[in-house]
């Protein structure tokens, strides 16, 4: 028998799991897993299981209305910024109180929680109280891709489901099954890192390999003057726009299904303000993961020119410089998930990135 949690690829534990529960809910959840983890289609799939009276047969009216955003008993919490900011905190706890329109529950969905730790804003209390005594009919479902030690009053409010990373092979499969040659699938799924939805991205885009040329190649040029550094963040910058035009392909296409799907029954599609807000969710992190995919591509040079330089006697100065420079880079990873400013992000680490 399918459910909606078959679409959960790799995932048979975590699938089993949220079956259980999605019959008998506890009032919060934790679904955690290591980036790449696809915590957001699990939350999505519990969520329908917990309203449709078949426990999420992935057919009903009610199953599709929760998985295309629209279920006004299903509320995933905007965030505006990086960080969680308290009034979206308090937003959460506001809807958490309100009855359900329909039978099933009141859920609230709050995406990538340890962003409630900036160190600036107290957010953590503030989501306590949010999780403190919820009304018997709403259930909470926070996901997290790592867990540091200041969220474990949190976790221990929470039944924890735990997701696993996919294996490249196992990424590849999913995509041999979308129908992609077993090439592009090995491709993609190398470049992805685990992650089907960026995985699926990037098999309809042939410029990838161009892309992580531009930050493999950028080092070469890059001498500390803020002129060689401000062309090659430029450059960078350019490649994060190219980017994301395979997503936003993919985005629309989904929208138009969805449209043709409504058009199907004799109606209109709903929500479409909702789904557009978490199509550009989505385009926001996937600049992220194209960051992070860039950094990892520099770390590789400055790996490679640091072993250069220690089997050379007189490479200690070669060394040092590598070193500084995966500094710089391990300190840009870092400031991603913080910074709103990718412009001076990238501006800061070609700057401290100069050659030896
Ligand atoms: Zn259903």
């Amino acid at each position: 028998m399918s459910d909606v949690f078959d679409t959960l690829v790799g995932q048979p534990d975590a699938a089993a799991a949220l079956r259980h529960h999605a019959r008998r809910p506890v009032h919060a959840y934790l679904l955690s897993g290591p980036a790449g983890a696809d915590l957001a289609s699990a939350a999505l799939a519990l969520a329908a299981a917990m309203q449709c009276e078949e426990h999420g047969c992935g057919r009903c009216d009610r199953c599709r209305r929760v998985l295309d955003g629209r279920d006004p008993d299903v509320t995933l919490v905007a965030r505006s910024g990086i960080a969680w900011r308290i009034e979206e905190l308090r937003e959460a706890e506001r809807v958490g109180r309100r009855r359900p329109l329909g039978a099933g529950r009141q859920v609230v969905v709050l995406e990538d929680i340890e962003r409630a730790l900036d160190a600036a804003t107290p957010a953590t209390p503030a989501l306590l109280k949010t999780l403190e005594e919820p009304p018997s009919r709403t259930v909470f479902i926070l996901t997290a891709h790592d867990l540091p030690p200041e969220l474990e009053t949190i976790v221990s409010r929470c039944v924890e489901v735990r997701l696993r990373a996919l294996r490249p092979d196992e990424v590849a499969a999913a995509l041999v099954a979308d129908g992609a040659s077993r090439e592009e699938a090995r491709a993609a799924a190398e470049a992805a890192g685990g992650d089907l939805r960026r995985a699926r991205v990037l098999r309809r885009d042939p410029d990838v390999g161009a892309r992580l040329e531009i930050w493999r190649e950028a080092p070469r040029e890059l001498n500390g003057t803020p002129a060689a550094a401000a062309r090659v963040a430029e450059r960078w910058h350019a490649s994060l726009d190219e980017a994301l035009a395979p997503l936003v392909a993919l985005q629309a296409e989904e929208l138009a299904r969805r449209e043709a799907a409504a058009r199907e029954v004799g109606g209109r599609l709903t929500g479409r303000r909702e789904i557009e807000e978490a199509h550009r969710r989505e385009q926001r992190r996937y600049r992220v993961e194209e960051i992070r995919a860039g950094l990892q591509t520099l770390a590789r040079v400055y790996r490679d020119r640091l072993r250069e330089a220690l089997d050379d006697e007189r490479g200690a100065d070669r060394a040092r410089a590598a070193l500084a420079a995966l500094d710089a880079i391990s300190e840009a990873g870092e400031r991603i998930t913080t910074s709103m400013n990718e412009s001076l992000l990238l501006y800061d680490l070609a700057l401290a990135l100069r050659s030896p």
